[in-house]
């Protein structure tokens, strides 16, 4: 069979189903929203309302208990959350924060919306999760704050994390956009650090369009990620506990009460659809198996995998191309595959410094005493990675075992082709990509 990279049919000719989680309940409390009519009840000021709305405070409760964390505070985005949890940790100019580069733009950009600068460290050779060892040797007296990401799904090396925190008195935040629901030793991730992040938009694990939840078990923090939601400036002074005025800035995070309501239904179906992706996980992952030089995911001890992204590591000494190439012929078989993943110390914004005007700031703000490294440099194995790993988010209901055949179809077709692809890599070949 002729490979479509090199003009024969595709193993898949349809193209993937979009990522549906809702159902009858949804449509049920939206409608109960809808009647009612009261679309958003915050608002900005120190009264009964300051908390938001009847749905609002209903879904941080039932979220709350579900995930065992004293307090819930929900946000229009995970993005939001990460800025307010960022700001609410204290961090400001001339602070660096620790985090990992293999991530979504958002857990950086968190840092430096707060005037502060990120410095990235080395992540997990099997997990893709950020490195405790690395994050030390990168620990600075200007280092405020560690942000680890459970990256596809699977749990950092939180007691590693936690163990250095205590060490040097700093700040967790986790990014846990990828891992709703799933654990590390028992407990939720998201709430193992002092304030952890989830993610309800479109793509992830159960959605409401877009929105986030942050966990804290701090008082001081919840009010603060409460006020940093919701017109700060506007709010500190008139009577709340939180007097004090660093990063009381005003922004509106808030979550309206359609989201609220149907942040509650999906959470109620969070561990079938999970129970779903697993199915699918262990299928391709005996199927993965097969192929020679193909490693598929690690699941470290006491840990879960929601399987946000399934990745697949390739070794070198096995396989005669790299992921890139792999990649592309996977995804002329109409898969939908992609190699690496773009680390953000290589965007812009960190390789020409600039992000609040155009001088350099915050990297080159006066308090700042550092100078941060962007390079792949310090960095083996997420250069590593970006040549040899490679992940799809296709392992996922609505599909079905019969869509996990048909990849490990395309798999088969590369492997019975391999030496055509590597005389195609050898044609192909861009520079950097080697
Ligand atoms: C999706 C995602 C985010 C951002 O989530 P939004 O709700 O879209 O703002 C942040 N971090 C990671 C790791 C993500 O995957």
């Amino acid at each position: 069979m002729t490979l479509a990279l090199l003009g024969g049919k595709p193993v898949r000719p349809n193209p993937y189903p979009p990522h549906i989680t809702t159902g009858k309940e949804d449509m049920e409390i939206t409608m109960e929203v809808m009647r009612e009519g009261i679309l958003s009840d915050f608002e900005g000021s120190n009264n009964q309302w300051f908390l938001g709305g009847k749905y609002v405070k209903m879904a941080e409760k039932e979220w709350a208990a579900y995930f065992g964390a004293k307090h819930c505070i929900s946000m229009n985005s995970a993005t939001s959350g990460l800025y307010a949890a960022v700001g609410a940790a204290g961090v400001g100019p001339g602070d660096e924060v620790i985090t990992s580069p293999w991530t979504m733009t958002a857990t950086a950009a968190a840092i430096v919306v707060n005037n502060a600068v990120p410095i990235f460290a080395d992540i997990d050779p099997e997990t893709f999760c950020l490195l405790p060892d690395d994050v030390e040797r990168k620990i600075t007296p200007r280092t405020k704050a560690i942000m680890p990401v459970h990256i596809y799904g699977h749990p950092a090396d939180m007691d590693g994390i936690m163990a250095l925190a205590k060490k040097h008195k700093l700040v967790v935040i986790e990014d846990a956009a990828q891992s709703t629901g799933i654990r590390y030793k028992g407990k939720m991730t998201g709430c193992i650090g002092h304030m952890g992040i989830h993610s309800l938009n479109c793509h992830k694990l159960i959605q409401t369009g877009e929105g986030g939840m942050v966990f804290t078990d701090d008082d001081d923090l919840a009010q603060r990620l409460q006020l940093i939601r919701n017109h700060a400036e506007a709010v500190v002074g008139t009577g709340m506990a939180v007097k004090s005025l660093v990063n009381m800035v005003g922004w509106n995070y808030r979550m309206n009460e359609v989201e609220a309501a149907i942040s509650m239904t999906q959470l109620r179906k969070l561990k079938t659809l999970q129970e779903e992706r697993y199915l699918l996980a262990d299928h391709i992952t005996s199927g993965i198996k097969k192929f020679k030089g193909l490693l598929t995911p690690t699941i470290r001890e006491g840990c879960e995998h929601t399987y946000y992204r399934y990745a697949v590591r390739l070794d070198p000494a096995a396989v005669p191309i790299t992921a890139h190439t792999l990649v592309e012929a996977l995804n002329a078989e109409g898969l939908d595959w992609y190699a690496g993943y773009k680390p953000l110390n290589l965007f812009p914004v960190y390789q020409e410094q600039i992000a609040f005007g155009d001088k350099g700031c915050p990297f080159k703000c006066p308090l700042y005493k550092g100078k941060p490294d962007y390079s792949l440099d310090s960095l083996p194995n997420v250069r590593r990675h970006l040549k040899y790993s490679f992940s799809t988010e296709n392992v996922r209901p609505p599909l079905t075992i019969a869509d996990m055949d048909l990849m490990l179809e395309g798999f088969d077709k590369v492997y019975k082709n391999m030496d055509k692809l590597v005389e195609w890599e050898k044609r192909n070949m861009k520079p950097g990509n080697k």
